[in-house]
């Protein structure tokens, strides 16, 4: 056996395991490609996910609420932002929020949006309250830390301040979106107006010393390296040494859609290694979701056999991604989710906005088999 191969069997054996890898091994997961090396990464992953989980795959019954695409920061890779005068420009009110909320009395609202005057943090911190005040069982995952910083800076205040005041008026988690990769190289060239790494990483870390706990990202498939991505996962685990406070990693497969720097986006197969690589690093990070807005749902459920112990949810009038040109559907049915869970060979299990099993209320079945009618790339979403 050569070195390399050592190295590579160790990473194998020590992931399946739930064992922490170092650098080195976590590099040989991903030194050589094809369609062997997925499978053993698919095996590997697949036992660790076992290990925790057993055959049970998780799913929430969610609203994804977009306020506005007006946007100012132009990131090179976003299809969904849009300046006030394009056709695509869209802005909800309160009213039409309230409505969406009302109409499908979802389990989790989750809210990001544009970085704009129209929408700005005052507006944005009455909606959350207003929305506890009136639904004080939903759970409200609010605002990437790109938006905790530009409100934080039109705000002249703090990060730490806009936290606890979102905190105290009823947020209780952040989606992770807004990380994108953590290279320096990348954040120059395709996002260089927002926050990068360093303060991506500050912002979560502020969060979960304040009670909130958070999800994490990877955007992945336009121009970065493995290298990148593994210092990624390895800079993420040990943040969450430090804090503990990510709740799920979230890899997003690059969407090209039209007219962008790079024609297609990550191969199927491609985000499969991810999702078993990240499983495989991520040691202390407890949940592993394989995004199907993003995805598409035939691999998402694949993923479910690469690592993956979560569907995300039903995501009602989800925009983002859509107007990304993800060639998903807008929402999916309760029952699509479930049977889409099961034909991979997993058992279906609705859970909370905290990951915790929750049965669905008989009073919600109807609202939550009809939001399925319906289902961009700003990353800022998950
Ligand atoms: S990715 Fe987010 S911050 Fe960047 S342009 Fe799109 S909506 Fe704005």
């Amino acid at each position: 056996m050569t070195n390399a191969s050592h190295v590579l069997a160790a990473a194998l054996a020590k992931g399946a395991a739930g064992q922490r890898l170092d650098r080195a091994q976590a590099l040989a997961l991903v030194a050589a490609a094809g369609p062997a090396r997925l499978h053993q990464l698919g095996a590997a992953a697949l036992a660790n996910r076992r290990r925790r989980f057993g055959d049970r795959a998780t799913y929430v019954f969610n609203l994804q609420v977009n306020p506005t695409n007006i946007c100012s920061m132009h990131c090179t890779f976003c299809n969904y932002a849009a300046s006030p005068q394009d056709p695509h420009a869209y802005v909800m009110d309160e009213e039409e929020i309230f409505g969406q909320v009302a109409r499908l009395s979802p389990t989790e609202v989750h809210i990001v949006g544009g970085l704009n005057r129209i929408w700005p943090y005052r507006r944005n911190l009455e909606l959350v309250r207003e929305l506890h005040r009136r639904w004080p069982h939903i759970h409200l995952k609010c605002f990437t830390a790109v938006e905790i910083d530009y409100f934080a800076k039109s705000e002249k205040t703090d990060a730490a301040h806009i936290l606890a005041e979102l905190r105290d008026a009823g947020m209780q988690a952040m989606p992770g979106g807004g990380a994108e990769i953590f290279s320096e190289r990348l954040w120059q060239r395709h996002w260089k107006n927002k926050i990068g790494p360093a303060d991506w990483l500050r912002i979560h870390s502020l969060a979960h010393e304040m009670g909130i706990t958070t999800n994490a990202t990877m955007l992945f498939g336009f121009g970065d390296t493995w290298q990148e991505r593994i210092d990624h996962l390895l800079t993420l685990r040990a943040a969450q040494d430090r804090s503990g406070g990510f709740a799920c990693f979230i890899p997003l497969p690059f969407q090209p859609g039209k007219g962008k720097f790079i024609s297609h986006g990550p191969t199927p197969l491609e985000t499969l290694t991810v999702l078993a690589v990240s499983r495989l690093v991520l040691d202390n990070v407890a949940h592993l979701k394989s995004y199907w807005p993003m995805t598409g749902l035939a691999t998402a459920a694949a993923g479910l056999s690469w690592g993956a112990d979560d569907m995300d949810g039903t995501i009602s009038e989800e925009k983002i991604a859509h107007l990304a040109g993800a060639p998903t559907p807008v929402g999916l049915a309760r029952d699509r989710m479930v049977d889409t869970i099961r034909a991979a060979g997993f058992t279906p299990c609705e859970r909370d906005g905290k990951f915790n099993p929750c049965d669905a209320p008989a009073d919600r079945a109807a609202a939550r088999d009809a939001a399925g009618r319906h289902a961009a790339q700003g990353p800022c979403a998950p």
